[in-house]
């Protein structure tokens, strides 16, 4: 099976060529303590639980360029309290899992950087 046809490819296709640098996730604000992974939508949080990632892939997306994550509309839906990670100079952090990073990274050209 080629990548392109991997469930995740459709999630995390628009991140083509991002520049990623590897950190330990923070929530921003009280909303929202947790966030997904934008390939698979697995659960970055602060808390501890089962399957949840502290470290992952981050880059940062100026925030009109990206859609309402699914994801958000599903937890609206559900009745949670969920608002896309608040812009940072009107940037949104958009974070991946490790897996899915070293998985995509080449058919969509994902860039490292080193912590600064
Ligand atoms: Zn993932």
């Amino acid at each position: 099976m080629s990548l392109k046809e991997d469930w995740r490819y459709a999630n995390i296709e628009y991140l083509e060529k991002a520049t990623f640098r590897l950190d330990t996730y923070t929530a921003l604000s009280p909303e929202c303590d947790h966030d997904h992974c934008s390939g698979c939508w697995a659960e970055f949080a602060n808390f501890d639980g089962p399957e949840i990632l502290h470290e992952g892939y981050v880059t940062a997306i100026p925030s009109k360029e990206t859609p309402e994550p699914e994801f958000i509309t599903q937890c609206t839906a559900q009745g949670m309290t969920c608002v896309p990670q608040p812009g940072v100079d009107g940037y949104q952090l958009h974070w991946v899992y490790p897996e899915c990073f070293d998985d995509f990274r080449e058919l969509l050209g994902f860039k490292l950087v080193s912590h600064a």
